[in-house]
């Protein structure tokens, strides 16, 4: 720990941690507050968000910034209030692609080496025997065979990433499929503390429910978002909801469940489902 005085500028370089996304879609920017690369999906949710009940648990959003002739989103820091944060982020859902993506994966799915060894590095046993004599896999199959590898597909979410107080980041997450597993990365991501775990599991209990009423929730098909885990050593936890970058709305008139299996055509994301297993697994941490 460190103990002389830092300028603001110092402290937050020391608290920034990006977890996922590429490196140079963030870049930071006035006190407290980041930019992110900007997408027309997740501006459009930045601005639905304001009028709807889930807007205090997105970080707040200051609008479109041009900064050396790119576009960004400005939005608070989550980090900024933290002393030292212990951050990790679950990427919600059954599926982490949309139902247009893996369309449009399957106009040319032309069989790709690339895949096939990412494929490979994760599971030497995920390719078939004739991928294997291909040495290649298509879009397609690599994006749903990417799911049942982590607890996307069992669970609903995924632990993407995670960086501890003491500087350890870890985001080889991409095997840890089982309930088991992913109770082990949360013991030991809240250091055994049963009053963090509780104030986490309440500010999940509090998003549920919001969700359960939010208007913007029932219109959109929302794929990729993560919810953003935060504690420190003073006691202080939070949840955030980020990452809007697929979320995508609905055609006029259509809703989704969120809590039904998804076929393709149905556009359900499962994200509910997920945050219950979610709050089971996290209750289990707490017990144990
Ligand atoms: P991907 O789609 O691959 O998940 P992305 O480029 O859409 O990445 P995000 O998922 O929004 O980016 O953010 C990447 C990481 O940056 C998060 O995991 C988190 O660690 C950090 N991050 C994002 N937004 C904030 C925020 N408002 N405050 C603090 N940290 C944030
Ligand atoms: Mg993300
Ligand atoms: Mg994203």
């Amino acid at each position: 720990i460190v103990h002389w005085p830092f300028s603001a500028t110092q402290r937050r370089k020391l608290n920034w941690v990006q977890l996922a996304g590429h490196k140079g879609n963030f870049k930071a920017a006035d006190e407290g507050t980041i930019l992110k690369k900007f997408s027309e999906f997740e501006m459009q949710c930045f601005e639905k968000l304001k009028q709807d009940v889930l807007l205090s648990f997105v970080p707040e959003y200051h609008g479109v910034v041009e900064k050396d002739g790119e576009s960004f989103l400005h939005m608070t820091d989550l980090l900024a209030n933290f002393d030292l944060p212990n951050v990790m982020d679950c990427k919600m859902g059954v599926r982490t692609y949309l139902e247009v993506e893996l369309g449009r994966a399957r106009e040319r799915p032309r069989p790709r080496e690339d895949l096939y060894r990412k494929m490979v590095e994760v599971d030497g046993e995920g390719p078939t025997p004739e991928e294997h004599s291909q040495r290649a896999v298509t879009k397609p199959r690599y994006m749903q065979w990417r799911e049942t590898m982590s607890s996307t597909h069992t669970l609903g979410f995924r632990i993407e990433g995670t960086k501890k107080s003491d500087g350890t980041c870890r985001t080889d997450f991409k095997k840890t499929r089982s309930k088991q597993d992913v109770m082990q990365v949360f013991a030991d991501f809240v250091g055994g503390s049963g009053t963090i775990t509780a104030s986490y599991l309440s500010r999940l209990t509090e998003i549920q429910k919001a969700l359960k009423t939010s208007e913007f929730f029932k219109r959109h098909e929302v794929i990729g978002s993560s919810l953003l885990f935060i504690h420190d050593h003073t006691g202080r936890a939070e949840v955030w909801m980020i990452d809007f970058g697929k979320t995508t709305a609905l055609p006029e008139g259509q809703t989704l469940r969120h809590d039904v299996p998804w076929t393709e055509g149905n556009r359900e994301d499962g994200y509910l489902w997920g945050l219950e297993n979610l709050i089971h697994t996290l209750q289990a941490v707490g017990a144990g």
